[in-house]
C-alpha cells in the first residue's frame, strides 16, 4: 500500500500540505527534521498539529554526528600537525569536537565551518539525509511512498519551475514519488485555507518573521534580522556562543555564521584581501580580520545601512528569494 508521509518545517507551507492530507482522509504520517536551530515555538506549534486537528503527531528526526565527529578527531590528530598546523590549534580542536546535542551546532563543529549560500550544506545534513535515512528509506523498503512538500512556485525563484508531481527510481527501493500539493498557490491561498480549518500560523509570523525555521537562517534578510534582533536578541546571543566554539575548530581560529560580506565593513574587508596577491599573506590577513560575528550582524541590522541585503525589499512580497531546496525542507 503506498504510504504518504508529510513533510513539516513549521512553517505554514508545510502546514497547509499537512490539512490538506488531513482533509484527503489517506492515513499518513507527518515528519520533521529539528535542526536544533529552530525557535522552539516552531518545534511547540508542530508538535501541536496532531492534538489541534486530531491529524498524526509530527515525528521529530535529529542529526546525529558522534561518529563522523570520532573520525575528524582522529583525522585531525594524524594530519593537521604534518601540514604544519600548531600543536596548539590541533590540541584545541580534538579537545572540542565532542557532540554537544544540538545538531546545528555539531555540523558546524565537523565541518570546521558554518554553512553558507555557496556551501549550504545544512540542509543536507540536517534536513535531507535525517528524513530520508531515518524514515523514508525503511519506508520504501516496504512499499511506495508519496512525499508531500509544502513548496510553492511563487515563494521563490530556485522554486518557479518545480514540478507537482516527480517520481524517483532508487535500486533494491521501492519508487517514491514528491507530490507539492501547493504548486500553485500564493501566501495568502496558504493562511487562509489554514484559517478556514480553524488553525492559526505559527506565532513567529504574527512577531514580524516573513518565514520560520532556522532562527536564524543563514539566508535570512536584512528585514528578518532586524525584526529579530529586536525582538528576539538572545538569538543572536546563541550564535555569538556557536561562532566562539566553532572557531576552536578551524584551522584558522575563525568562524562566523552570517557570509563575511553581509555588512558593508565586511564586504569592503573581503574586497581587500582578495586582492592581496600572495597566497600565505592573503590567508594571515583572512585570519586575522575582524568578519562581522552574530553581535555585528545584530547592530547592523537595526541599521538603514547597507550592506548585502538578498532578499530585502522583495521579502516582504511572495516573491522572495529563500532557501533554494527544491524539497521543501527549510521555508
Ligand atoms: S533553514 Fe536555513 S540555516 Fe536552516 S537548514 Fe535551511 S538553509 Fe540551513
Amino acid at each position: 500500500m503506498t504510504q504518504h508521509i508529510v513533510n513539516i518545517s513549521g512553517g505554514k507551507d508545510s502546514t497547509a500540505c499537512y490539512l490538506l492530507a488531513l482533509e484527503r482522509g489517506k492515513p499518513f504520517r507527518a515528519v520533521m527534521a529539528d535542526t536544533g536551530n529552530e525557535h522552539p515555538e516552531t518545534i511547540a506549534y508542530a508538535k501541536s498539529l496532531g492534538q489541534l486537528t486530531g491529524g498524526p503527531d509530527v515525528e521529530i528526526y535529529r542529526a546525529d554526528f558522534t561518529e563522523r565527529m570520532a573520525k575528524k578527531r582522529t583525522y585531525i590528530a594524524a594530519h593537521w600537525p604534518a601540514e604544519g598546523i600548531p600543536q596548539a590549534v590541533v590540541d584545541r580542536a580534538v579537545a572540542v569536537l565532542h557532540p554537544t546535542g544540538v545538531p546545528f551546532l555539531d555540523l558546524c563543529l565537523w565541518k570546521g565551518r558554518f554553512p553558507s549560500r555557496r556551501a549550504q550544506f545544512c540542509t543536507e545534513f540536517l534536513k535531507a539525509d535525517v528524513i530520508n535515512t531515518q524514515v523514508i528509506d525503511a519506508a520504501r523498503r516496504a512499499g511506495p511512498v508519496i512525499q508531500w512538500l509544502g513548496v510553492r512556485r511563487a515563494e521563490s525563484i530556485a522554486r518557479r519551475h518545480s514540478p507537482m508531481w516527480q517520481t524517483i527510481r532508487t535500486p533494491r527501493l521501492h519508487p517514491m514519488r514528491f507530490y507539492r500539493p501547493l504548486i500553485h498557490w500564493s501566501a495568502g491561498n496558504v493562511f487562509s485555507y489554514a484559517a478556514s480549518c480553524g488553525v492559526d500560523p505559527n506565532p513567529l509570523y504574527l512577531q514580524g518573521m516573513g518565514r520560520v525555521g532556522c532562527f536564524p537562517c543563514i539566508n535570512s534578510s536584512k528585514f528578518e534580522l532586524r525584526a529579530m534582533a529586536n525582538r528576539f536578541p538572545e538569538a543572536f546571543n546563541k550564535i555569538a556562543e556557536w561562532e566562539a566554539v566553532c572557531a576552536l575548530t578551524s584551522k584558522r581560529g575563525v568562524g562566523t555564521f552570517f557570509a563575511a560580506d553581509v555588512t558593508p565593513e565586511g564586504a569592503a574587508m573581503a574586497r581587500r584581501i582578495k586582492q592581496i596577491e600572495d597566497r600565505e599573506a592573503r590567508n594571515s590577513a583572512s585570519a586575522a580580520a575582524p568578519w562581522p560575528n552574530a553581535h555585528v550582524v545584530a547592530e547592523w541590522a537595526r541599521t538603514d545601512r547597507g550592506g548585502k541585503q538578498f532578499n530585502f525589499l522583495i521579502d516582504q512580497s511572495d516573491d522572495g528569494l529563500s532557501c533554494s531546496s527544491q524539497y521543501g525542507l527549510c521555508e
